[in-house]
């Protein structure tokens, strides 16, 4: 039984202009998927509350926009001490909340860490470009400046790590932020910005919301905020998109997945297995790069779906994998075993048949074999411990199994061959692509992001397409006049 709201449960409050607010209004339940019980209430914030975070936002702007870059860049810095020494705190928040287990969530929390670490780096990154004598006497320089009050919307598959995708380089860049959690998870990024403010972060600079659709919906139609980053699901990044950017907003939206791993028959097959089954089952499924489809190719289908059968039955519920984020997710992830079934795929490893907690969330692992594209166990993201493998002729096929689906995050190839490695990297019509690597999360100096209809927009997370995405582009060309300068002319300037 969850406890009756009215029991006094912890209340995560809205961080505005500095400070933590709990006004009464509506709230939402937060969860503890390892036991299923509510463990906090979060408020949810309607327009007005939304409201007063973009006016801090924009009131904080002017003055952090002009704070010298190398000052903005310690806050930065003392800002990632904190976050290392907090580290493991996070990490549990993280875990508490979404349900992952510590060392998974350690590890997320590690690659959130790494984007501030790029960050401090942010003198080097907005530097400009400059050319004399374009024109005679006239000289070009470029600025990179902010954009002004931006916005972040982030799932609830990675407490930390997404969040930080956005805010530490949005803030470095010298603009001001709201950043809306998902509701699901929304205490870490709570005590991020506490964490920021520590640093030396001014009040305003960054904003936390909570909140559902009503929360969103303001903050894509409020007409002060210039730029929106967005994570989550497909049909949401889409609507996210097309709304904002109506709206008149920058707009960068990161939809969800079905990420294949080919592996041929020249591969290490206990080295592949091994890796698919901490790509598909680790976090229970429930990462945007995990492979949730394997395509084998010719000979190598049996041994590989053998080992794979052997490996997803040992892992440990509770221990290696944890609980689904909720109850209503957990059911629709193990609806899906039925409708595979009845669609004639072949169940090898079946989740209903294993030893499950009795409190939480849990959904044990479960592998399907001779799945085909047209099955809706294939078309959708199941986003859980269900790993479904089709069977494939040659690379060629592969490749196109994978460029027909609408989804295109990330990839993977398992082979021995530089040559069919090389192929693939160059003709697969994903965004990120692994070679013999599993999970291609690239790291923070790179940009994260998919293709088709895993982002909708054109610039991906971190790295220096995020710099971009922050930051608006100024060419200012000059020159000063002395008394051999040209009168200028009446017509189109050719400066020459
Ligand atoms: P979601 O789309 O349900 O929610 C994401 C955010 O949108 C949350 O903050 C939520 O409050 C808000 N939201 C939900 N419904 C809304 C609506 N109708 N209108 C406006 N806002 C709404 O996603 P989720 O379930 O939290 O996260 C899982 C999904 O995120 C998966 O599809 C996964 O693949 C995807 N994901 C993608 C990436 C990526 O990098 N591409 C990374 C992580 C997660």
């Amino acid at each position: 039984m969850n406890k009756p709201a009215e029991l006094k449960l912890e209340t995560v409050p809205v961080w505005i202009n500095g400070k933590a607010l709990a006004p009464s209004g509506r709230f939402g339940e937060v969860y503890n998927p390892a036991t299923g019980q509510v463990t906090k209430k979060v408020v949810f914030a309607d327009s007005s509350l939304v409201d007063a975070a973009v006016k801090a936002a924009a009131a904080a702007f002017p003055a952090w926009r002009d704070t010298p870059v190398l000052r903005r860049a310690r806050v930065m810095q003392k800002f990632l001490q904190l976050l290392q020494a907090e580290q493991k705190a996070l990490a549990r928040i993280a875990s508490e909340e979404h349900g992952k287990t510590l060392d998974d969530a350690m590890g997320s929390v590690q690659r959130g860490i790494e984007v501030v670490e790029f960050a401090c780096g942010i003198p080097h990154l907005l530097k400009g470009e400059y050319s004399e004598n374009v024109g005679t006497q006239v000289d070009t320089h470029t600025l990179r400046q902010p954009v002004g009050v931006c916005a972040g919307i982030t799932p609830f598959n990675f407490p930390v790590m997404v969040p930080l995708w956005m805010f530490p380089l949005a803030i470095a860049c010298g603009n001001t932020f709201i950043l809306k959690p998902s509701e699901k998870v929304p205490s870490a990024s709570v005590r991020m910005a506490e964490l920021f403010k520590q640093a030396g972060l001014p009040d305003g600079v960054l904003n936390v919301i909570h909140g559902d659709k009503a929360a969103v919906d303001a903050l894509l139609l409020h007409p002060q905020i210039n730029a929106v980053s967005f994570v989550g699901s497909t049909p949401i990044a889409k609507y996210i998109y097309e709304t904002a950017a109506k709206a008149g907003k920058r707009v960068q939206a990161l939809g969800g997945a079905k990420n294949h791993a080919v592996v041929l028959p020249d591969a290490d097959l206990e080295f592949a297995a091994d890796a698919l089954i901490g790509a598909a089952y680790g976090s229970a499924g429930e990462r945007c790069m995990a492979i949730s489809a394997v395509v084998a190719v010719g000979a190598a289908g049996d041994p590989l779906v053998k080992l794979l059968e052997k490996k997803a039955k040992q892992i440990k519920l509770g221990v290696d994998m944890g609980p689904l984020v909720t109850r209503q997710h957990r059911d629709k992830v193990a609806s899906y075993l039925d409708i595979g079934l009845k669609e004639g795929a072949t169940l090898v490893v079946d989740a209903r048949k294993q030893q499950t907690p009795q409190e939480g969330f849990y959904l044990g692992t479960s592998l399907f074999d001779h799945v085909t594209p047209g099955m809706e166990i294939y078309k959708n993201e199941i986003f859980g411990p269900i790993l479904i493998v089709l069977r494939a002729g040659t690379i060629d096929e592969a490749i196109s199994i994978i460029n027909k689906n609408p989804y295109a995050n990330g990839t993977a190839i398992f082979t021995e061959s530089g040559g069919a490695a090389r192929r693939f990297q160059n003709e697969v019509q994903v965004g990120m692509v692994g070679i013999n690597v599993p999970i291609p999360v690239p790291v923070a100096f790179y940009s994260f992001g998919g293709w088709k209809s895993s982002l909708f927009g054109d610039l991906h997370v971190h790295g220096t397409e995020a710099v971009k995405f922050y930051t608006r582009t100024k060419v200012v060309t000059t020159r000063w006049p002395h008394q051999d300068t040209p009168a200028p002319g009446f017509d189109m300037p050719t400066l020459g």
